[in-house]
């Protein structure tokens, strides 16, 4: 579990997500009581695995590690608090999703590879960053859906497993990219909330696993 969240950190840089050391990344240990989180302020290139922090939900108190955790750990642990279906949680400052968040619109299903996520993306209350009304505004607006856009800030995605979640983000950040470059011209077509699941369904089937008996 530490091994993925490692490797996802280092992914995370790779592909510039989030500039700096900004955004974070976690997993609900085996535990269910307790989580995995990045820590504060270090580059995610550089992070190896004694970097990492194991924080308990409820108290939010550091129960592994040396390192100081993410000041996002109010905003994972109430997530976590509230959906117990979530086990894994991308936080990112990625540019265009960013760029919806400070116009205070929701990034809409204009491509169908939203479908995973949802219908569309909805927007969080403003609230300073690293604070619990920040993490209550979020989980407000997230619902049951598996991402959140926070104003001003960036993105919130949230999954049964990391590499799901961070797919998640790479998805959200290129329909908002999609969308804001097509916004340059007009205003783009929405596909409606049955097309979208019917994408649903037909991605359950999707790839390898429709040629298998
Ligand atoms: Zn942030």
């Amino acid at each position: 579990m530490r091994e993925t969240l490692l490797a996802i950190a280092h992914q995370f840089s790779q592909d510039q997500l989030s500039p700096g050391t900004t955004g974070n990344l976690s997993v609900r240990d085996e535990d269910g009581r307790s989580f995995w989180i990045t820590p504060s302020g270090i580059p995610f290139a550089s992070l190896s695995l004694d970097d990492l922090v194991r924080v308990d939900v409820e108290s939010t108190r550091v129960i592994d590690g040396t390192r100081a955790p993410s000041t996002e750990v109010p905003l994972h642990s109430m997530t976590y608090q509230r959906r117990t279906d979530v086990h894994a949680i991308v936080h990112a400052h990625s540019l265009y999703a960013t760029i919806f968040s400070t116009l205070n619109r929701p990034v809409k299903a204009v491509h169908y590879q939203l479908a995973r996520v949802g219908d569309e993306v909805p927007l969080a209350d403003y609230a300073t960053y690293g604070s619990k009304e920040l993490a209550n505004q979020a989980t407000n607006a997230l619902g049951n859906g598996g991402a959140v856009l926070l104003k001003n800030h960036g993105l919130m995605t949230v999954a049964a497993t990391l590499s799901e979640a961070y797919q998640y983000a790479l998805d959200v950040e290129w329909v908002a990219k999609l969308y804001f470059m097509a916004l340059q011209i007009g205003e783009p077509d929405v596909l409606t909330h049955d097309e979208m699941a019917r994408v649903r369904r037909e991605l359950d089937h999707y790839g390898q696993s429709s040629v298998t008996p």
